[in-house]
């Protein structure tokens, strides 16, 4: 019986799913670093231009980004998958692709700042108008549609503090808008959540975090149904051309092999670092998704399988958050997240700075706030590092 990829364990796709071996039957997937393809014949060239198939151009395709591609829409259990050239070049396209001059967004306040940038400055240059809700708040949702909404945006686990939104309740609030919603899943990872099958129509990655996850490349995807994949972004990627390197491409092709492996590491580590932080008394509050006083556990223990590697905790105090970042001699300061090594940054005075203080203080965020990415050193070095800055914070 021919095997079915689809079938496949979640590890087995990360490390085999997508695999289109050349002539040379290679083991490590192929680096295809070449902008165009010649084509056999005249009438060759004319097939493959008139849909046929085969490759034309890296803007419109090449070998190994398709390896990506379909790896990653395998991991996700999607039909399609394009990937792009960062985070977030996938948002912008997503939501330019299902908007137009006159339409109607609705959007969950805390988003990455890039994010509320295009919603904020960007769209309304185009005519689309947003209008912000508590994504917790699904009555707020409701109440914010409008007979021109054609689509909500959510990030859940929510940056920087880690809100999460019951992905199918707000679903059915957008369908019944005749609306699509998109999914930010970068700080849950395909590992620990799956958007599309918990009624999400378009799912979002920037790559550059856990599925890179060493520090080294930008990239993006985003991921649906074929039909609306092919309907809303194949143009619109073709001819903008926010086309992901195939050398970036086949790095993240690399780091999916390790993801399960890596995110699974450092969520373990997270979870002893979120109890070590929570049981210090020198925080406020921690919130992490693994933990049971998580705001929202009821809809964790619903939609996520996994906590995941993101802390957030307050210590207080601008002063206070500072004193822990500077005393941390293992942990870098950093505003990347989903990396191989540990990393913590104050989100006030870096991520979420272009917010203005009556926006922070909407969605909680006030200066005591750190918010730490956990890697994967040991988790003994880990403890003791945050337990000292702590002690000094
Ligand atoms: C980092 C990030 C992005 C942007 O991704 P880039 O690869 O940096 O462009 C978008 N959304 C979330 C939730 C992120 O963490």
């Amino acid at each position: 019986m021919a095997e079915d990829p689809n079938d496949w364990d979640i590890e087995t796709k990360s490390v085999r799913g997508g695999m289109a071996r050349s002539p040379y039957g290679e083991i490590s997937e192929a680096l295809f670093l070449t902008q165009s393809f010649a084509y056999e014949s005249a009438q060759a060239a004319d097939e493959r231009f008139a849909g046929g198939p085969g490759f034309i151009y890296q803007r419109f395709g090449n070998p190994t980004t398709q390896m990506f591609e379909d790896r990653l829409a395998l991991m996700e259990g999607a039909e399609a998958c394009r990937a792009t050239a960062s985070g977030m070049s996938a948002v912008h396209a997503s939501l330019t692709g299902l908007l137009r001059a006159g339409d109607h967004l609705v959007a969950g306040r805390a988003l990455f700042g890039s994010c509320r940038w295009i919603i904020t400055e960007w769209l309304p240059r185009f005519g689309v108008e947003t209008t912000y809700v508590d994504a917790t708040d699904l009555e707020a949702w409701k109440n914010a549609v409008r007979p021109n909404t054609k689509c909500f945006l959510i990030e859940s686990p929510a940056n920087p503090l880690l809100e999460v939104t019951s992905i199918g309740a707000v679903a059915e609030i957008a369908h019944a808008a005749g609306a699509k919603l998109v999914v930010d899943n970068v700080f849950a990872t395909p590992i620990f959540q799956k958007p599309l099958a918990l009624g999400a129509d378009i799912v979002v990655y920037s790559a550059t975090k856990h599925i890179d996850g060493q520090g080294r490349v930008l990239g993006g995807a985003i991921l649906g149904a074929a039909e609306l994949m092919t309907e809303a972004y194949k143009d619109l990627l073709r001819h903008t051309g926010p086309a992901l390197s195939p050398f970036n491409a086949w790095v993240l092709l690399k780091g999916l092999e390790t993801l399960e492996l890596r995110v699974r590491r450092m969520t373990e580590n997270a979870g002893k670092v979120a109890d070590v932080i929570a049981a210090s008394g020198k925080v406020r509050q921690t919130i992490y998704c693994g933990r049971p006083d998580h705001p929202q556990a009821a809809i964790i223990a619903n939609q996520m399988t996994g906590g995941g590697n993101v802390i957030a905790f307050d210590l207080g105090s601008r002063e206070a958050a500072w004193r822990f970042l500077d005393a941390l001699e293992i942990v870098d300061i950093s505003n990347n997240l989903g990396d191989a090594k540990s990393m913590a940054t104050h989100p006030c005075t870096t991520t979420h700075r272009s917010m203005s203080q009556e926006d922070r203080l909407q969605i909680g965020l006030t200066e005591g706030w750190v918010r730490m990415s956990v890697g994967l050193e040991g988790a003994r070095d880990l403890n003791r590092d945050v337990g000292r800055a702590l002690d000094r914070a």
